[in-house]
């Protein structure tokens, strides 16, 4: 391929939008704009029941709070939409259709309890009980006929893609640029994986190479969770005879922690509303995604500009930027480290600039609050609060206990301390349910039945574990907003604190 670049981001519009999407629109944008190429936007939203259009507009909102803006996408159009997967599906299922013809694909008609069975039966064999490989798969053997018959009574089917089975021990192999080397797989790793589902839409695989393709992607720079899907979109390119763009894979950001594990919201907040919400510069997270993904050479410079080179900006990077100089160590997303980046970048503003930016943020946060935004307001007034007095509990990493106040419920302390057990597990337990204010007020009145505490002493249990306070914000509606990962963890410093108040008065 020659010419300038094309790119792009194809994120899910499920959820919340996530820092990792602007970490790798960050590179992606850099490496097009560095080659006079272009930047593309493509929603990626196969996943019917999960996508929703209120996270596509947090996607759009916040990239552009970022400064993130792309040439080609579903808002700004360009010369090879739809950009969004579902005004796509007839697209994909005439591609699927070109595979079944030329023999690459075939109709699976096997039902959730065939492939349960079948499951079962990998386990037995000790294969590695993933999918459905060539050997495995009855829909490979029909005949035309029986597939006719099949779909004369109406039998639902998927459309696979047909593995090549000749020579299971032969290698799949592409080339990691990041890497910079060959990463391979065997034909008999790979399933034959669902290219078209049951109703007809396309899965991720199917979408994401014809997609590529057709919207005349070179280089492919995602983050390196797919490294394992790689070799099947290999397989998808050759099927269609098509050449397959370059390959970059981005190392995940991770936690600063031992054992480095993948960001997650189940650990700390990881929304770019939030960020936003938080008061975050644009620019200073900006600064710090760069400072993980990329790593600035030192070469020629002076003492002085070495020591100053953390701090960067996105056109800064876009002037130097080197593919070659891409991270490949898993990068520790460091909160303080973005802190202090953040202060550097206040500390540069003028007045007049830190005024607008207070001024935005002001703006914003009020939107981030919803249905807490006037309450906050009320109480600024009333109580004479600081807003981040009243708010701060939310953009706290971690909060400090002041004991005194588990002392106003009326229980033993030890019978709080089980309180808290009690709402870790079933917050836990139910955390997929719990989205909305309504949610978590079921989930309290359940949990306080259930166990006959009584309302007050659940409620100001809960209150002090989520906003470190006695009296706070409306309850239900901030642990919505915290999220029910971050009440979780809420749950175990406040007991955490509760429990060595208990040890320190029995030392008394
Ligand atoms: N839709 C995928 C995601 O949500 C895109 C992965 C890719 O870039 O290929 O991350």
């Amino acid at each position: 391929m020659t010419g300038q670049p094309r790119v792009r981001i194809a994120p899910s519009p499920t959820g919340e939008p996530h820092v990792g999407t602007a970490y790798i629109a960050l590179i992606n944008r850099a490496f097009a704009k560095s080659q006079n190429g272009k930047f593309i936007l493509r929603i990626e939203d196969t996943d019917q029941t999960r996508s929703t259009a209120a996270s596509e507009q947090a996607i759009f909102d916040s990239l552009k709070w970022l400064g993130l803006t792309w040439d080609e996408g579903p808002d700004v159009g360009g010369p090879y939409g739809p950009y969004r997967q579902s005004e796509r599906t007839e697209i994909y299922q005439r591609y699927a259709q070109i595979l079944l013809e030329k023999g690459l694909a075939y109709k699976c008609f096997c039902t959730k309890e065939d492939l349960a069975a079948l499951r079962e039966k990998q386990e037995k064999e000790k294969k590695p009980a993933q999918g459905y490989f060539a050997q495995d798969s009855p829909c490979r053997k029909l005949t035309p006929e029986q597939i006719k018959e099949k779909e004369a009574k109406g039998e639902p089917y998927v459309i696979r893609l047909k593995v090549p089975d000749e020579n299971p021990d032969a290698l799949i192999t592409f080339y990691d640029h990041t890497r910079k080397k060959e990463i391979s797989r065997k034909y008999s790793e790979i399933d034959d994986q669902v290219l078209l589902k049951t109703d007809g839409f396309p899965t991720y695989h199917l979408a994401n190479v014809i997609d590529d393709h057709l919207m005349g992607i070179t280089h492919v720079l995602r983050g390196e969770e797919w490294i394992v899907s790689t070799p099947k979109h290999i397989l998808l390119y050759n099927a269609f005879g098509w050449e397959a763009p370059k390959f970059y894979h981005l190392s995940l950001l991770r936690n600063p922690d031992k054992n480095k594990s993948k960001i997650s919201k189940r650990k700390n907040p990881v929304s770019l509303r939030w960020f936003r919400a938080a008061g975050y510069v644009p620019d200073a997270l900006l600064n710090f995604l760069a400072l993980m993904g990329y790593s600035r050479s030192a070469e020629g410079k002076t003492k002085e500009e070495i020591s100053s080179m953390e701090l960067f900006s996105m056109d800064e990077l876009i002037h130097e930027f080197i593919p070659g100089r891409i991270s490949t160590t898993g990068p520790a997303f460091d909160y303080n480290k973005l802190d202090a980046i953040n202060d550097a970048y206040t500390q540069k503003m003028t007045i007049e600039e830190f005024c607008a930016y207070k001024d935005e943020r002001l703006k914003y946060l009020m939107e981030y609050l919803g249905p807490l935004a006037v309450e906050t307001k009320n109480r600024f007034r009333r109580l004479n609060k600081e807003i981040d007095d009243i708010t701060g509990f939310f953009f706290k990493l971690r909060l400090s206990y002041d004991c005194d106040e588990f002392n106003k419920i009326k229980m033993p302390p030890a019978e709080i301390l089980s309180m808290f057990k009690t709402l870790k597990k079933t917050f836990k337990d139910k955390a997929l349910l719990l989205n909305n204010p309504a949610d978590f007020h079921e989930c309290i009145n359940e949990i306080s039945e259930r166990c006959g505490y009584s309302s007050k002493s659940i409620h100001m249990a809960i209150r002090i574990a989520a906003s470190g306070e006695g009296e706070s914000l409306p309850l239900y509606e901030s642990l919505a907003l915290l999220g029910v990962y971050r009440c979780i963890s809420r749950f175990d410093d406040a007991g955490e604190a509760l429990e060595k108040h208990i040890k320190e008065r029995k030392e008394k």
